[in-house]
């Protein structure tokens, strides 16, 4: 049984969702040529806890890192390294916080210097599924209804959801019900309450969708070894149109952030 949250529970998360969202902002203006994952990682790590949160990937079922650095292939869980990031990578911070004993969620594909256009077109459709998928969570709909929203939009461009890897409810838990996949059928799944948390988070490959999983037990790799782009954010289901906890906002109007 899925439940909606309170207004105060609302609240807590909304805060929460923000900090998410500037810890992504400050990652995105390390990302250049040259620099670690592990060092992204670092940074994160040390502005959610300035801000007096816990990033809570780090020991999340044994997660060696304080946040999830997943570059090309790399669909999601990339553990951060000393390996330095190369102009034409896309690296995706996927960031999970605890805050006033709510969790946080979200995640974004970041290009490393100058990217091929092909690589700018995965980007940008990936990032404008979400939205696709945001604007089908709305009080009344059913759960397929934003993965149908997602897939259709992203297969039109030729590419493929991973269908291994969803969205889901959010709250106290990191993962919560329902869980939010990136393909299904309009009608289909649990309805859509008001006050609903849920991130929704498309992940997307530039080939085919098989995936396999790393030797290092975490990581998912697309099979074809081609690109991967993965965009999370955290909304609650309104009547009419689901309002976002976190954003973009902070990366896309600094100057100072490549996206
Ligand atoms: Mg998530």
């Amino acid at each position: 049984m899925v439940k909606s949250k309170t207004e105060e529970e609302i609240e807590l998360m909304r805060e929460n969702g923000i900090l998410v969202s500037k810890a992504l902002a400050e990652v995105g203006k390390a990302v250049a040529p040259g620099v670690s994952t592990k060092e992204l990682s670092r940074i994160a790590e040390t502005f959610i806890r300035d801000n007096g949160a816990i990033p809570s990937s780090l020991g999340f079922e044994g997660f060696p890192a304080a946040i999830c650095t997943s570059v090309n292939d790399v669909v999601v869980h990339g553990i951060p390294s000393d390996e330095p990031l190369k102009e034409g990578d896309i690296v995706t911070a996927d960031i999970t916080t605890l805050y006033k004993g709510y969790s946080g969620d979200s995640a974004y594909t970041f290009p490393v210097g100058e990217v091929s256009p092909e690589t700018r077109r995965l980007l940008d459709v990936t990032k404008a599924s979400l939205y696709k998928g945001i604007e089908a969570a709305v009080a009344g709909a059913r759960v397929g209804d934003i993965g149908h929203a997602v897939q259709s939009y992203v297969e039109s461009f030729g590419y493929s959801v991973v269908r291994e890897l969803e969205g889901h409810g959010i709250g106290k838990g990191m993962h919560e019900d329902p869980g939010v996949p990136n393909f299904g059928l309009p009608g289909r799944g649990p309805k859509l309450i008001e006050g609903m948390t849920i991130c929704i988070e498309p992940m997307v490959i530039a080939g085919g969708r098989s995936v396999y999983l790393d030797r290092n037990g975490w990581s998912v790799h697309s099979a074809d070894r081609s690109n991967t782009a993965h965009y999370e954010l955290t909304v609650v289901v309104r009547k009419g149109r689901a309002e976002q906890l976190s954003t973009f906002e902070f990366i896309e109007k600094d100057p100072a952030i490549k996206f």
